[in-house]
């Protein structure tokens, strides 16, 4: 008798795409105060309606001047006016200079500053102070010029741009107290499993043989929530078929997605596969990576489903490299692409594996990577003493010094 041959596991980028293909964004928006719109995505461009700088100002504290009548080192000026942050002069007289300070608008006929460090104020003279000038302008300098940062009419941020801190800035610079965004997914979490404890409710030292600690519903809500996500977090359903369909429909009614960890390999102790094609559809299970490789997406009713495999590690990398461009997408967000830079590894990884890997390394202080040593799925210490991940393609080794894909944790958790 012949072995039933397995289906071959779909490779990543596969993968990827079928899921992407799936990440319909939500057409729901929302207007949302500037100041509150840290991680949203955009519904629309934001365009601004005027110039940034709205006028050439100073970008010293110094005197505004004409080049041509500043020809000679030491040059002695009346200081004519005082232009502050905030005001705004008259057209510079001719042979005079004005006092001005950083962000004030430079007077109709300067042409350049000097800062004031290369001044030196003399006494007054008629009732007007002067200035001695100690170096020779060039025309320009010091001056911001109106529009150097943000033209009338211009796109500022693209509708599918997720904001961060700095586009925060940007938008108040454009003078905008509110912005259209894409309303946050709502994503239902469950964890899998009868020997699970939430910590808290039972003491270490009264753990019975078998139990373990819940860990990965602690990571995935705080991962969620990083994604901009509403989360409904369902606790621990225990291993039964008639438990964990119950869970499921309940969610799917209320939520765009459903997400669990464990439960979703092939043992009698999981329910989450069959209970799934109870109630609806399953179209992706098991990914040719390592670790995680027992991942899966399906439909229930108008809710997305989204099994992640139990052991910790595992979990975290398919959420990173699965789940969590999936949820930008549902967002709006257009580029959702894991970027991974070249980088050196200082490591030997001689055992080739069929599946691609993503090895938990961290950066020394000689510009390379250095390998946890032991990069077992369950070992979730590696992901906090490493700072990212190395994306290593199947049947590929690495001997010290060659060089790998690398991307960290700050940039796929920002
Ligand atoms: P499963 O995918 O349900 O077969 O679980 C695989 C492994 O991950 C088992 O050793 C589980 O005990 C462990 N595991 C599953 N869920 C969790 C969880 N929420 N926290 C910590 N470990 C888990
Ligand atoms: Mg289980």
């Amino acid at each position: 008798m012949t072995a039933p041959t397995r289906p071959p596991l779909k490779p990543l980028f596969d993968a990827l795409q079928l899921l992407l293909g799936h990440a319909q964004t939500l057409q729901e928006f929302e207007s949302v105060p500037t100041g509150d719109a840290d991680g949203r995505v955009l519904a629309q461009d934001v365009v601004s309606g005027l110039q940034v700088p709205p006028h050439d100002n100073s970008s010293m504290d110094g005197y505004a001047l004409r080049c041509a009548e500043a020809h000679d080192q030491g040059a002695e000026f009346a200081v004519s006016q005082r232009i502050a942050a905030g005001t705004s002069g008259v057209a510079l007289q001719p042979g005079t200079v004005a006092r001005i300070f950083t962000g004030a608008p430079v007077p109709l006929g300067a042409d350049a500053v000097v800062m004031q460090e290369d001044c030196t104020p003399l006494p007054d003279v008629d009732g007007l102070p002067r200035v001695r000038v100690n170096s020779l302008p060039l025309p320009g300098q010091w001056i911001r010029r109106a529009g150097e940062d943000v033209a009338q009419g211009e796109v500022v941020l693209a509708k599918g741009h997720r904001l961060g801190p700095a586009e925060l800035g940007l938008a108040a610079s454009v003078g905008l107290d509110q912005l259209l965004v894409v309303r946050r997914p709502r994503v239902a979490l469950f964890s899998t499993g009868d020997e699970l404890v939430m910590p808290g409710t039972v003491a270490p030292k009264d753990m019975k043989p078998g139990a373990i600690y819940n860990s990965n519903r602690f990571f995935l809500s705080a991962l969620l929530r990083r994604l901009g996500c509403e989360v409904t977090d369902l606790g621990i359903v225990p291993d039964q078929r008639e438990a964990t369909v119950q869970a499921l429909r309940d969610a799917a009614l209320s939520h765009d997605v459903i997400l669990t960890s464990g439960g979703v390999s092939v043992g009698e102790e999981d329910h989450i596969k069959p209970a799934v094609q109870t109630l609806g559809t399953l179209d992706l299970w098991q990914i040719a990576i390592k670790p995680g490789k027992p991942f899966a997406h399906g439909r229930i009713g108008a809710a997305h489903f989204l099994g992640l495999p139990g052991n910790p590690v595992s979990s975290l990398v398919t959420f990173l490299v699965l789940v969590r461009p999936f949820l930008l997408q549902l967002q709006g967000v257009t580029d959702v692409a894991m970027k991974t830079v070249a980088a050196r590894a200082d490591f030997d990884w001689p055992r080739a594996d069929k599946r691609q890997e993503f090895l938990r390394v961290r950066r020394n202080a000689a510009g390379g990577l250095d390998l946890f040593p032991n990069q077992s799925s369950g070992v979730l210490t590696s992901a906090v003493w490493g700072d990212g991940l190395v994306d290593n393609p199947a049947n590929t080794s690495i001997v010290y010094g060659d060089s790998v894909r690398y991307v960290s944790f700050s940039e796929l958790l920002a």
